[in-house]
């Protein structure tokens, strides 16, 4: 797993057709949304507003990543939308007085398994704004783990 940014949301946007500005990934991501910019990893410091990742079997993260940022800028209304987070997000900076473009976009890519992998970091950063925990993992359930006797070969490896 890979951290890429972050970057503030409008300086993502002013580099869209910039070749030298990282974009998400078009699979096999997950994204932190924060108000205070991190180094290296995202931690509690950066005060993490929401994280999410794939939705459904589709592979959709970019989608989902554009997604998120029409809605938190403010474009669905009451019975149409793309994103629950960017909602949150868009009335979170309302109440506020925050602007969106001043977030921060970082991600997580090329993750052993995308859906493991959000569970982790929502659990590790408890964002904000995250009402609902992601999705179970189907090929790795909690339940599996502990199934598994730790030995000698394999004790400190599991992620
Ligand atoms: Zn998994």
């Amino acid at each position: 797993m890979k951290w890429v940014g972050p970057y503030r949301l409008r300086h993502l946007l002013e580099n869209s057709v910039n070749d030298k500005q990282p974009w998400p990934p078009e699979h096999n991501g997950v994204y932190v949304i924060s108000q205070k910019e991190w180094t290296e990893l995202p931690t509690a410091d950066c005060l993490p507003l929401y994280a999410g990742g794939t939705t459904g079997k589709s592979a959709r993260f970019c989608t989902r990543v554009g997604d998120l940022i029409a809605d938190m800028l403010g474009f669905f209304g009451k019975e149409t939308g793309h994103h629950s987070g960017g909602q949150h997000l868009y009335d979170f900076c309302e109440k506020y007085q925050i602007n969106p473009l001043d977030l921060f976009l970082g991600w997580a890519e090329q993750c052993s398994c995308f859906r493991c992998a959000e569970t982790s970091i929502v659990n590790n950063l408890a964002p904000r704004l995250n009402r609902k925990a992601p999705p179970q993992c189907p090929k790795h359930k909690a339940k599996d783990y502990k199934k598994k006797p730790l030995t000698t070969a394999s004790r400190g490896t599991r992620e």
